[in-house]
């Protein structure tokens, strides 16, 4: 396994530069480019990582599946009254549908599916982000995870089309919180910086039928588990799902730092990370990196 590791980041890396960092938070964009890391963690506890795979990069998007699972996990099945989970065939943070659905979003992973399910979190903790980061750091077992402060800002300085959504949410009757302090929460939990080695650890109860291998915590029951990776599996790569679903074959998710996890059900969590994002907003060699490993290993679940 540390040898393919090795062998596939070699052979992506000559990508590095067809892709671009993204800039609309700017924060985001000082990041170099030219960073590339990977790691797998197995449900036997064997952790392998290549390149970067330790430095913590901005998880963004990757953190809307810590948010679902801390709905499902208070609210159960009731979070489907607000939102839906069909994959929605438009980029991550369209605003199209949201008027013609009346304000209840697709899924939970488009942006405004995750203000949702921010907007039921925010209900339901006194401190969200700090309830955020806590789980963060549990699922990981790495107790200096944090939020960026400065690429929060950022985000926040620059909402407007996050605010829309949430706002026009809001004349739906579909948003109950203060908006401003929504956004808030989940830039904060955007914003949380964390290693391939950390993320895989932390999405390997999703690989493992819900129970964390690492610290025996049950963090979803087994039916839960399999209806997050079905999400992730028609949702995670916004418009790019079929082809993620049609080049690596396994339910994952993506985030416009760079990141991007999969899991491989009953053995492996995996996650890449390369700054440069293609046109849908995921990470270019990543998705190469991703393919040519479940092409090798055989771990599509198709
Ligand atoms: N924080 C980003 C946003 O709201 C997350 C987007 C992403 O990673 N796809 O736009």
């Amino acid at each position: 396994m540390q040898q393919l590791l090795n062998e596939i980041l070699d052979e992506v890396r000559p990508l590095i530069g067809q892709g671009k960092v993204a800039s609309y938070i700017p924060a985001l964009s000082c990041v170099s480019a030219d960073q590339l890391g990977i790691a797998v963690y197995s449900n036997d506890g064997e952790m392998y990582y290549a390149g970067d795979g330790l430095t913590p990069f901005s998880i963004q998007s990757i953190s809307k599946v810590f948010s679902l699972v801390q709905a499902i996990q208070h609210s159960g099945e009731d979070i489907w009254q607000r939102l839906g989970h069909e994959p929605s065939g438009q980029p991550f943070n369209s605003l199209v549908q949201l008027e013609f659905e009346r304000g209840v979003p697709r899924n939970p992973f488009i942006n405004a599916g995750a203000l949702v399910i921010c907007d039921i979190n925010q209900s339901r903790f006194a401190a969200p982000s700090l309830s955020m980061r806590d789980f963060a750091r549990r699922l990981s077992g790495n107790s200096h995870v944090v939020s960026d402060e400065v690429v929060a800002r950022s985000e926040y300085q620059h909402r407007a089309r996050n605010a829309a959504m949430a706002y026009l949410m809001q004349s739906f009757g579909n948003f109950h919180n203060d908006v401003e302090a929504v956004l808030h929460s989940y830039f904060h939990h955007c914003a949380i910086r964390m290693s391939c080695a950390d993320l895989a650890l932390a999405f390997s109860f999703l690989a493992n039928n819900g129970v964390s291998p690492h610290s025996g915590e049950r963090v979803l029951t087994p039916r839960q588990a399999k209806q997050v990776n079905a999400i992730m599996a028609t949702s995670g790569l916004y418009d790019e799902a079929g082809n993620f679903a049609y080049r690596v074959g396994l339910p994952g998710k993506s985030g416009v730092g760079g990141g991007i996890v999969a899991v491989v059900p009953g053995r492996f969590t995996v996650c890449v990370w390369s700054p440069e994002l293609n046109e849908a907003g995921n990470s270019l060699a990543g998705m190469a990196a991703l393919e040519k490993l479940s092409q090798r290993i055989g771990w599509s679940i198709f």
